[in-house]
């Protein structure tokens, strides 16, 4: 903890003037601290589509899958990349567009498109079979870039749902700042300043877009059972009690050791916003068995997966 950080403290119990050594031992008992930091790894998708993936395939993540930052880059006419007809089946993809814009079909003849700060939350469920290819003028234009696909596992009795898409407007999501302005958060999913998310999902988790000025600082609560990861998209801050620092790219994972996570942004940041995703969620504890887009519980729900898509049950490519 630096020095400010510990004056700004002794000012707010000053100011509360009704904390007791009890009272501090609790907020150091339930606040998170950081378990380690990693690094994003760059990958290609689909078509020429450059990402930076930061959750590796590991069961530390359940119940996150993937979670792939495309850009930021500028992109030249023409050049911009994407993904085309593919399936998914046993769980969910949320799109979040910070810059760019896609469009999304599937070979049902559902359609629509991602313009900057919007969301598509998609429960492929039993499966779909669809493309993820830039908007036309977009792609004939080329320009910025930037935006996340987050993969949520379904639990083993929603894994074959009907499929369901959840496409949210930028203007709809629900945005919150803190009581000194310098903490704003977009809700995508979960709670977050009072304010809940429009989004519903299967599997209980947080989705929060949190921007903050130099000095910002935000405690978030989250249940102590879920798993929270908070990924830097600008700037660098400060995580969780043991005050981790950590950059853009970098993904923070916490430890369950309490139920509030802070975020603090330096008084100095020569970058600002600090931009952060926090995702949290209830491991679903569950066997996991995934052969690319296909995620299940078990080999032979696999091989049922491949066989259906083969036999066309998912949908057709050529409907595309
Ligand atoms: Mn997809």
């Amino acid at each position: 903890m630096t020095k400010n950080k510990q004056a700004q403290e002794d000012h707010n119990i000053k100011e509360d003037a009704v904390a007791t050594d009890s009272e501090i031992n609790k907020i150091q008992m339930t606040r998170r601290s950081t378990s380690r930091v990693l690094n994003s790894v760059k990958t290609m998708e689909g078509e020429g589509l450059v990402v930076n993936r930061s959750l590796p395939n590991n069961r530390e993540f359940d119940p996150f899958l993937l979670l792939d930052e495309f850009g930021p880059l500028e992109l030249a006419p023409g050049k911009v990349g994407g993904v085309p007809a593919h399936p998914h089946r046993g769980f969910e993809t949320v799109t979040y567009m910070l810059d760019g814009r896609f469009e999304h079909k599937d070979s049902q003849g559902h359609s629509g498109k991602l313009n900057p700060g919007d969301v598509q939350w998609m429960t492929a469920g039993s499966g779909v079979v669809h493309s993820e290819m830039p908007e036309k003028e977009f792609a004939r234009t080329g320009g910025r870039l930037h935006g996340f696909q987050l993969w949520v596992n379904l639990p083993k009795g929603d894994k074959m749902v009907e499929p369901r898409y959840q496409e949210i407007p930028s203007s709809l999501i629900p945005v919150a700042k803190n009581s000194d302005g310098r903490v704003t958060v977009k809700i995508i999913a979960g709670e977050a300043l009072g304010n809940r998310a429009v989004i519903d999902t299967r599997t209980p988790i947080m989705y929060l877009h949190f921007m903050l000025q130099p000095n910002g600082e935000i405690v978030q609560h989250v249940p102590k059972d879920y798993n929270a990861f908070a990924y830097v998209i600008n700037g660098v801050g400060y995580f969780g009690k043991n005050e981790q620092s950590a950059q853009r790219g970098q993904m923070v994972i916490f430890a369950r050791d309490g139920e509030e996570l802070s975020i603090r942004a330096p008084a100095d940041a020569t970058t600002s916003p600090l931009d952060v995703l926090l995702l949290a969620g209830v491991p679903l504890k569950e066997p996991i068995v995934q052969y690319g887009p296909f995620v299940m519980n078990t080999s032979e729900e696999i091989y049922q997966a491949i066989e259906d898509y083969r036999s066309g049950k998912i949908g057709r490519s050529a409907q595309l």
